[in-house]
């Protein structure tokens, strides 16, 4: 049974919010926690000393720690021209730090402070139905951290307390990289999940307590576009403020906005949820509305009917196709284990299925990013990356 994002993001509200603090995962024993440590260890919350944050290299090439330890060829970016970083940057799968290349204080020389967001991760998602199997299914977070569920692997956090433990965190980090001769100060904070939107007064007053101190950083939430619905919703419930995604644009902060199908059933399946693509752009035109800047990540998408999304796209929002990146999707351990868990309730070969979901999740990203290529060479006059996606602003038409 395919669960309902709004209804289940009012349940999830009831234990993922308590009074001014919000439920995030308590990474130490997770396995997504042992997956993304290996270059900057997870950081605690300075209050109760509960490791909360990870920090993930985004581009592992030119950060001098991450490329030896992930066997990558390093790019000493302070040796490059401008030129050189930003069209290194721009073709990464991971290019976010060029998403702030047109903020206040960013160079290209500084590429590095972009490189390696702080995060914390809201400890449940609408798209999850609690079970051993929910989410979308190459989801790379732990089910238990995804459950909204109190117990352990999860604990609240003031937004006081997140900024107070970013800045202790970012000296830290600075620290570590100072030592291997590196001059890094982390400047992106990122509230991850699970599913933000649902805690959006929280993220709201997390940016209010960074703007209360003066501090010299940047933001992203990343957002699974049932926001639309699931904003209206709280708002006329009054779980939220009214006008909390202007309000919230305001704060220099990018939105990750997921695009996880690209017809209806290319949507269900790869979410489980009832979500729609009609939500899906009604969340969209909401974002842009309220004057975020989003970048939109595709994830699994049916390459027969890419093109035609595409297309649709760009007729209602100008540049759309431009801005989307399409994510190659690997099993990491979570994923792994909620695969093998499905493979357990239908009674077929648990390494058989990986292999063949693997198999299935690689074909669609590579002839998806065919179809891209194809469709932006014939309509825009360029190929798939060659544009720096923060140049090409998205507008409603
Ligand atoms: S991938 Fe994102 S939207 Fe999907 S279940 Fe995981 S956290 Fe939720």
């Amino acid at each position: 049974m395919k669960i309902d994002p709004v209804k289940r993001a009012l349940a999830l509200r009831k234990t993922l919010k308590k009074d001014d603090r919000v439920m995030v995962v308590d990474f130490s024993e997770t396995l997504q926690g042992k997956d993304t440590s290996r270059v900057i260890d997870l950081m605690p919350n300075v209050a109760t000393g509960e490791y909360v944050f990870r920090a993930k290299v985004n581009i592992k090439e030119i950060d001098p720690m991450a490329a030896g330890v992930y066997g990558k060829d390093f790019k000493d970016v302070t040796k490059m021209s401008d030129a050189e970083i930003e069209g290194f940057v721009k073709r990464a799968e991971f290019d976010f730090p060029l998403w702030f290349k047109h903020n206040k204080g960013f160079s290209m020389g500084r590429v590095l402070d972009y490189n390696p967001p702080f995060i914390m991760q809201v400890a449940g998602c609408n798209f999850h139905d609690g079970s051993n199997t929910g989410g979308c299914r190459y989801c790379f977070v732990d089910n238990e951290s995804n459950d909204g569920v109190v117990g352990s692997g999860k604990t609240y956090i003031s937004a006081r307390e997140a900024v107070d433990s970013f800045v202790v965190a970012r000296g830290k980090v600075a620290a570590a990289y100072a030592e291997k001769g590196a001059d890094l100060q982390m400047k992106v904070l990122r509230v991850s999940g699970g599913e933000p939107t649902i805690v959006l007064d929280w993220v709201l007053d997390l940016w209010r307590e960074v703007e209360s101190r003066g501090l010299d950083c940047v933001g992203q939430i990343d957002s699974n576009l049932s926001t639309g619905t699931l904003v209206d919703e709280f708002e006329r419930q009054g779980i939220f403020e009214k006008h909390t995604l202007e309000k919230l644009a305001e704060f220099p902060v990018k939105v990750l906005t997921a695009l996880k199908g690209v017809d209806a059933s290319n949507l269900q399946d790869n979410v489980q949820s009832t979500a729609t693509l009609k939500q899906q752009l009604y969340s969209i035109k909401m974002f842009l509305t309220a004057g975020f800047d989003i970048f939109p990540q595709m994830y699994n998408p049916n390459p027969a009917s890419l093109e035609g999304y595409l297309r649709k796209m760009d007729r209602q929002i100008e540049n759309f196709a431009l801005r989307v990146h399409i994510g190659p999707l690997k099993a990491y351990g979570p994923t792994k284990a909620r695969l093998q868990a499905e493979a357990k309730a239908l009674g077929i070969d648990e390494a058989a299925h990986l292999a063949d979901v693997q198999a299935q999740w690689d074909a669609n990203y590579k002839n998806g990013c065919d179809v891209m290529n194809d469709y932006l060479q014939k309509t825009y006059g360029v190929g798939y990356r060659d544009v720096v996606r923060s140049d090409v602003g998205l507008k409603l038409r």
